[in-house]
C-alpha cells in the first residue's frame, strides 16, 4: 500500500495533549507503523504525553524546548542511538505571548516579536538541519503547520501571522535546499481547531463560528483531518510534491466576499 509506513521512523514535536494538531499526525503516522518519537516542550506535560503515547506501539518520548539548542541537539542524539536513521520530521510548535494576541499588531513589542518567530518559525530551520544527516538516503519528509493568517489579516493573529509567513518562506527555501538529497518539506495550512494554543488568539470562538458558515463545506475541520492530510504528505502518495503549502480547512481560503 502506498501509504505504509513499516520501517520508517519519525519525530513529531509539538504535542500538549489529545486535542494537539501535531497529536493527530502522530497518530495517523503510527496508525502506519511508523515507530515515532514524540517530544514534549516542558517538564508540566510530561505525564501527559506518556500517557498519551500508551496509545501508539513503542514511542520514544524525550523533552524538548526548540529554544534550547542543546536539548534539540539532545534529541537528535538519542533518536541515533534508538532508531540509526530517520525517514519524517512533524513540527507542530508555535508560541507568542498572549497579549500580543489581541489588539493592535503595532503594540506587538521586539521581545514578542523575536519569541514568536524563534519558537513558531526558525525552529523548522533548527530541526530540518539536525535532522539531515539522519535521513541521509531515504527520501525524508519534513511537514510543519501553518495557518491562513500569514497571508491575510486575521484579526488578533498579529504577530503570530507574521511569524507563520516566515515559516511558509522557510518550506519553500528548505525544500530547494533539500530536494537534490531527495527530500520533500512541506506545510499543511489547517483551518481553526479549538487546542489550548488557539485559545489564546482574541475572539477565537468567532473565528470558528465564521468558518463553520461560511467555508465550501460549511463546517470545522477536524484534527483527523489535520492527521490524514500529514500521513499523505509522509508516504510516498504525495512522491511529486515539495515546497508547498496544502491548505485543510474546509475550502475556506479560496472564498472571496
Ligand atoms: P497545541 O496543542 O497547543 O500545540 C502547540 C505546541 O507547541 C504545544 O505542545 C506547545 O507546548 C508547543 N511549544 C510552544 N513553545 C514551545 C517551545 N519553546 N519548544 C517546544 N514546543 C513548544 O496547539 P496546536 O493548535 O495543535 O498547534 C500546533 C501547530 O498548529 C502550531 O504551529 C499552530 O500554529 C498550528 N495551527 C493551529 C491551528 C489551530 O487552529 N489550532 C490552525 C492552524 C495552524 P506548550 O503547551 O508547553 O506551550
Amino acid at each position: 500500500m502506498p501509504t505504509s509506513l513499516i520501517d520508517r521512523t519519525g519525530v513529531v514535536f509539538g504535542v500538549a495533549n489529545k486535542r494537539s494538531l501535531a497529536w493527530s499526525c502522530a497518530k495517523a503516522l503510527d496508525s502506519q507503523g511508523m515507530r515515532l518519537c514524540l517530544t514534549y516542550a516542558t517538564p508540566r506535560l510530561e505525564e501527559s504525553v506518556r500517557k498519551l503515547a500508551e496509545e501508539l506501539t513503542n514511542p520514544l518520548i524525550l523533552p524538548c524546548d526548540v529554544t534550547v539548542p542543546e536539548e534539540i541537539d539532545a534529541v537528535f542524539e538519542k533518536i541515533t542511538d534508538e532508531f540509526n536513521h530517520l525517514d519524517t520530521v512533524v513540527h507542530g510548535v508555535a508560541f507568542a505571548k498572549r497579549e500580543e494576541l489581541a489588539g493592535d499588531f503595532y503594540h506587538t513589542s521586539k521581545e514578542g516579536y523575536m519569541l514568536a518567530h524563534e519558537v513558531s518559525a526558525y525552529s523548522l530551520t533548527a530541526v530540518a538541519r539536525r535532522a539531515l544527516p539522519l535521513m541521509e538516503g531515504r527520501q525524508g519528509t519534513i511537514v510543519t503547520l501553518t495557518y491562513i493568517g500569514s497571508e491575510r489579516v486575521v484579526r488578533n493573529y498579529n504577530v503570530m501571522g507574521i511569524a507563520k509567513a516566515a515559516l511558509e518562506a522557510s518550506v519553500r527555501y528548505l525544500a530547494n535546499d533539500v530536494g537534490p538529497m531527495g527530500h520533500r518539506v512541506n506545510a499543511i495550512s489547517a483551518g481553526p481547531v479549538r487546542t489550548l494554543s488557539a485559545s489564546g488568539v482574541g475572539g477565537f470562538t468567532k473565528i470558528l463560528d465564521h468558518i463553520a458558515k461560511n467555508s465550501p463545506l460549511r463546517r470545522n475541520i477536524t484534527t483527523e483531518d489535520v492527521g490524514k492530510a500529514c500521513l499523505f504528505l509522509c508516504s510516498d502518495m504525495s512522491s511529486g510534491i515539495t515546497g508547498t503549502t496544502m491548505y485543510v480547512d474546509s475550502g475556506y481560503h479560496i472564498m472571496g466576499v
